[in-house]
Order: structure tokens, then C-alpha cells, then sequence
């Protein structure tokens, strides 16, 4: 049985922002716009959403402290400056670090009795405020699903929300904006959305339209990322267009199926080693393929087909992108896996084959 929820409402296109300020004006009278240091400024989207909150009356403060694998601390002092001045809605823009934030800031913004941690009971009285996500990156699909990866300070771990209220209210995609991204993380966002589409691909839960939306994106993305490992460049404004739709696309695929193993072991990854997101993940699309192969032959067999590759081709341009050097031993291997002892997150059940904590240790210690 198929069960889509997506209530996100998405604008895609050239001028997205500039063309629907009244999109905005529907949400309030006053917004806190959320961003990382400098992506926001650089790609231009800051300077339009400013002119589209000017052009409709719409009060706005800028809060510039989100930094990659954002913490619940900062989302939480936002949520209080996003109270002083008594904002009707959060705008996040950035890559999946400042979009995720603007869902936890919401969150925190009408809730002042929250403390950073309690946002993961999934409890609380007030429902956030609306959000609206202007997107730099072409990876993470935050645009258009209702999750939110934040890292807990206290034990400086990823751990992600999701549900009904993780959804933007709208987002405003244009592709330009993601044109200012340098080669390395145009490469590791990409392979995040990659990832995305493929790993949700091969969870139980896609079928049908999952379907149709993942064998649509999957080559447009690796078409993207072969154009990368060949050149050695960045893409044109016609392949940035594609990447980012086909982000997006991705995006819908995990939000109905979520993501496989690579994912929760990609953390690890980025906790202890520092490494990015989405090179984190494809760090383990090898192992992940070749469980899809035993365990999928046929839908892995159709993955090929899509990318007009064979998988030793594919395997090697995702590894090299992923540009991996990193040795673990048994025994660090052992405490990772520490933190799937008490249950397996829901990704390794919908992997193929399902994957227990020991085959998760065992992919770890053979990085
Ligand atoms: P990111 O962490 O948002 O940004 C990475 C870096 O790219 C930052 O230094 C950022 O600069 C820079 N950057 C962003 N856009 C740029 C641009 N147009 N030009 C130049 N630099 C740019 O990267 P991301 O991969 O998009 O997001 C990763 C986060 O999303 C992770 O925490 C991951 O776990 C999460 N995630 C969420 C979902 C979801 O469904 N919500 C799904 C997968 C992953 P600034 O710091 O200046 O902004
Ligand atoms: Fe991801």
C-alpha cells in the first residue's frame, strides 16, 4: 500500500524568490531568517529574500549562526531571538544545515519552555511557527521533507526529528543560488541526494510513484556526478538545474521510505572524523550496492540500466568521489556500534537484507 503525506508547498524555478514575495506576506507581518556564515550572502538569496520581505512590508531580524550538523543549542537561542522580535515565521536559508534549523527554530520560537534536548519527546504545547526554506545547496531535499538532523550538544550526536510539524510551509527553490557552491561541496551534497534516492530505493516501502520518482532522478543525479569525477569541475547552470530538481526529487523519496544503513553509519563518519554529510554516506554506497545486488538483484540490476553503467562503474565513481582515506579499528568499530545496542534504527531494518549491529561493525571496521 502506498502512503505519501508531503504537504510542503514548493516554487521551483529562476527569480523563485523574487517573483513570490506575496507567497511570503501570507505567512506574517515579520520573520527571523535563519543562515550559516557566509553561503547566504554568496549565492545571492540572501539579497533577494530581503528585497521580497522589503517590497511586502515584512519585518525581518537575520540570526548568521548556524553552522554545518547545526547544534540544538544555537536553534534553541534563536527560538528566543526569533521571540524578541516577535516574528510570525522562520526563513531559513542555506544548505540542509540552515533549512533543517529553521524547522527546530520554529519549534523552540513558540514553545519558551522548551530546553534543547526535550525537542527530541516530541511534546510540547504550542504549534511552531510557519517556515519558509530558500535552498543553496542541491542535496538534502529539507525542502520538501518533514525531517529535521540537528546534533545534540550534550552528546555530540546527530539525531534527527520528523513528522507533521518538520514541514516548511513553503519553499522557494531556485537553482542559481546553488551555482556559488565550490567543487567539494557541490560533489558531497550531490552524493547526499544520491544517496537519498538510492537508498530509499531499495527500502520496502518503494513502490509505485516512489518508484517512478527515484528511477527518475537517480540518472539525472548520476549523470551530475559523472560530469564531476570526469572533469574534475564544477557544472554548468543547465547541469546545477537538474542536480538541484533532482535533489529534490530525492528529498520526496526519503520522505516517504527514509534513508538505508548509509546513513546512520555516514554519522559516524562526520561525529568522530569531521567528514561531510553526503560524503560520509557514500562512503558506504559500495557496501550498500552489494547488498542490493544479493538481496535486490533485480531493482539493482535495474539501478544499472539507469545510469546506462555496469555497478563496477558506478561503485568506482561514488567511492572516488567520496574520496574516503579513513582506517577504523575492531575496536573503535565496537564502540560505534555501542549506540545501535539497545535497538537497530529503523534504516538498517529497511536495508536490504536487513542489517544487524554486528554486520554495522563489520562494514565499519572494513571501511
Ligand atoms: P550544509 O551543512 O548546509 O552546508 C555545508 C557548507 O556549504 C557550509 O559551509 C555552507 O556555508 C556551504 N554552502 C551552502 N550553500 C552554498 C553556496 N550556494 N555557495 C557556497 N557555499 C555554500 O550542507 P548540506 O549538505 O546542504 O546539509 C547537510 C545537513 O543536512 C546535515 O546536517 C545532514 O544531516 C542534513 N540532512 C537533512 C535532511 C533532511 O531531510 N532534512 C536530509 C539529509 C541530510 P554556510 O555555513 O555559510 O551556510
Ligand atoms: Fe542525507
Amino acid at each position: 500500500m502506498e502512503n505519501l503525506y508531503m504537504p510542503a508547498r514548493v516554487i521551483y524555478g529562476k527569480n523563485a524568490v523574487r517573483e513570490n514575495a506575496a507567497v511570503l506576506k501570507e505567512l506574517g507581518g515579520s520573520c527571523l531568517i535563519v543562515t550559516g556564515g557566509s553561503s547566504a550572502k554568496k549565492s545571492g538569496a540572501l539579497d533577494d529574500v530581503q528585497s521580497a520581505l522589503e517590497s511586502v512590508n515584512i519585518k525581518y531580524a537575520v540570526f548568521d549562526r548556524i553552522s554545518a550538523n547545526p547544534l540544538l543549542s544555537v536553534c534553541h537561542e534563536a527560538g528566543e531571538e526569533a521571540r524578541k522580535i516577535d516574528a510570525d515565521f522562520i526563513l531559513g536559508i542555506g544548505g540542509g544545515s540552515a533549512l533543517d534549523s529553521a524547522k527546530a527554530i520554529a519549534i523552540f520560537a513558540a514553545n519558551p519552555g522548551l530546553a534543547p534536548a526535550d525537542i527530541y519527546k516530541r511534546v510540547y504545547d504550542n504549534a511552531p511557527l510557519k517556515v519558509a526554506l530558500v535552498g543553496t545547496t542541491a542535496g538534502t531535499g529539507s525542502e520538501v521533507t518533514g525531517v529535521s538532523v540537528l546534533t545534540n550538544d550534550e552528546t555530540g550526536r546527530k539525531k534527527s526529528i520528523s513528522g507533521a510539524d518538520c514541514y516548511a510551509a513553503v519553499s522557494l527553490c531556485d537553482y542559481t543560488y546553488t551555482c556559488s557552491m565550490p567543487y567539494d561541496i557541490t560533489v558531497s551534497t550531490a552524493l547526499d541526494a544520491f544517496a537519498h534516492a538510492v537508498e530509499g530505493y531499495f527500502t520496502p516501502k518503494a513502490t509505485g510513484i516512489i518508484d517512478l520518482w527515484a528511477e527518475k532522478c537517480i540518472p539525472e543525479i548520476y549523470n551530475a556526478l559523472c560530469f564531476m569525477y570526469e572533469t574534475k569541475t564544477v557544472p554548468d547552470e543547465k547541469l546545477r538545474d537538474s542536480l538541484y530538481k533532482g535533489s529534490l526529487y530525492a528529498g520526496l523519496v526519503i520522505n516517504t521510505c527514509g534513508t538505508a544503513f548509509p546513513h546512520p553509519l555516514g554519522y559516524v563518519l562526520t561525529e568522530n572524523y569531521g567528514v561531510p554529510h553526503g560524503k560520509a554516506c557514500a562512503a558506504f554506497f559500495k557496501a550498500f550496492f552489494e547488498r542490493a545486488q544479493k538481496f535486490a538483484p533485480v531493482k539493482a540490476e535495474k539501478l544499472c540500466s539507469l545510469c546506462g553503467a555496469e555497478s563496477y562503474e558506478i561503485i568506482e565513481v561514488i567511492s572516488s568521489l567520496a574520496d574516503i582515506h579513513i582506517k577504523i579499528s575492531e575496536e573503535d568499530a565496537e564502540n560505534y556500534s555501542l549506540r545501535w545496542a539497545e535497538s537497530v534504527p529503523k534504516n538498517f531494518i529497511s536495508s536490504p537484507g536487513s542489517l544487524t549491529r554486528e554486520e554495522a561493525k563489520e562494514i565499519l571496521a572494513s571501511l
